[in-house]
């Protein structure tokens, strides 16, 4: 009796890794690399691999992180300079 419930078990664990493999999500198409400009030198880079972070409440893209760096303590192309 032990054996058929063993079984059993080994059936619905097979059921559920079986449904697991059929109701995974399709995996995402290859897409085209979104390039963004670096907030510091305009610099493109791809937005997956560009360092990031939130400056006044919007997303900013650059291309490393000194250039975060110099964005943060204030050379930044979308204000004027020499304040
Ligand atoms: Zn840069």
């Amino acid at each position: 009796m032990a054996i058929r419930l063993l079984i059993l078990l080994l059936l619905l664990w097979l059921a559920r890794q079986l449904w697991r493999l059929l109701t995974r999500p399709a995996p995402l198409p290859p897409r085209a690399a979104t390039m963004v400009a670096c907030a510091t030198c305009s610099t493109y880079i791809d937005q997956e691999r560009a360092a990031s972070a939130l400056f006044d409440g919007q997303r900013r893209y650059f291309c490393d992180t000194a250039c975060m760096a110099r964005y943060a303590q204030g050379e930044r192309l979308d204000r004027p300079r020499g304040r």
